[in-house]
């Protein structure tokens, strides 16, 4: 990658509004591409078909030109592309590295609890998940055909193991930023901590991880700068890239900012969103300032 023209991005998804996190990752994104003559592209991440709607992101647009975030390309909306992320699945799939998984998330919460009500110590992902058990990681064909046919709904899951071992080389990534423990250069990435992680569903027809991986490689990405939560999935991201042949940007895991309380901000959480703080007559100048990027 050396000597190309650095390209960031920034990929908020429209499920909330934003909050002073995106804004701090969206300014640093684009004075570091502005610091470095690079290329600065937004990209919408909305495979999730049910929570994203087209008002989040007419708003969230509203809110980046609002802070004075630009980008030098039209936007990527990933719901525009979910052949490409299909046709990526349905070839793993073929290489017996994915397969149909029916387990309902609450019926991985109930098995994981009676093994725990057992006394075994179920692990769980970076998340917070249980890792998904796996039962339905050797059926047969047939099987599987069947339950397809009944009708019954299922997640497409990535066969960790297989695809690890198809790897096989050590996976590292070079991360300029830092991660919870301080982590910086050559990291090691070690996916089996995530389990088979889905990789399509019904309602989000392209998970997070595949359409991430596969659109920083489509958009020659060169330095993917983001939230530190988002450090550990950067293990799954080098698996998938190594799957799919892919060369690795170079990863800047950046602070979070948090509340006065010191808890992480989120959309969920009903924080104060920009559209808050303007509002009650803030100005983009003093969001710059309040997130130290004046
Ligand atoms: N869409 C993700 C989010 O809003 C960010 C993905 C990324 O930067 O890799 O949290």
């Amino acid at each position: 990658m050396a000597g190309r023209q650095p390209i960031f991005r920034f990929a908020p998804s429209p499920n909330g509004r934003l909050h002073l996190g995106h804004a701090y990752s969206a300014l640093l994104n684009l004075r570091m591409a502005r610091a470095t003559g690079g290329r600065m592209l937004l990209r919408i991440e909305d495979t999730d078909t049910v929570r994203c709607t087209p008002a989040h992101e007419r708003a969230m647009l509203e809110d980046l030109e609002w802070i004075g975030f630009e980008w030098d390309e039209p936007p990527l909306r990933q719901s525009e592309h979910f052949d490409r992320y299909r046709d990526f699945a349905e070839t793993l799939q073929i290489e017996n590295l994915a397969y149909p998984a029916f387990m309902s998330r609450s019926e991985i919460r109930e098995r994981v609890a009676l093994e725990e009500s057992g006394g075994v110590e179920w692990p769980r992902d970076p998340d917070g998940a249980p890792v998904y058990p796996g039962d339905e990681r050797d059926w047969s064909e047939a099987h599987r055909e069947s339950m397809i046919m009944s009708g019954a709904p299922y997640a497409l899951r990535l066969d960790s193991r297989r695809a690890i071992a198809r790897v096989a080389s050590r996976l590292t990534w070079e991360e300029a930023g830092a991660g919870p423990n301080g982590e910086t250069g050559e990291v090691e990435a070690k996916p089996e901590i995530w389990g088979d992680i889905v990789l399509a569903r019904k309602d989000t027809p392209a998970s997070y991880h595949l359409a991430c991986v596969l659109d920083d490689a489509y958009q020659e990405v060169t330095h993917v700068v983001r939230g530190r939560d988002l450090f550990p999935a950067t293990a799954v991201h080098r698996l998938l890239q190594e799957l799919a042949g892919l060369d690795a940007p170079e990863y800047f895991h950046h602070d979070l900012i948090e509340d006065a309380d010191g808890t992480k901000l989120s959309k969920s959480r009903g924080d104060t969103s920009l559209a808050e703080l303007r509002q009650a007559g803030f100005q983009p100048s003093d969001i710059r300032r309040k997130i130290g990027l004046a």
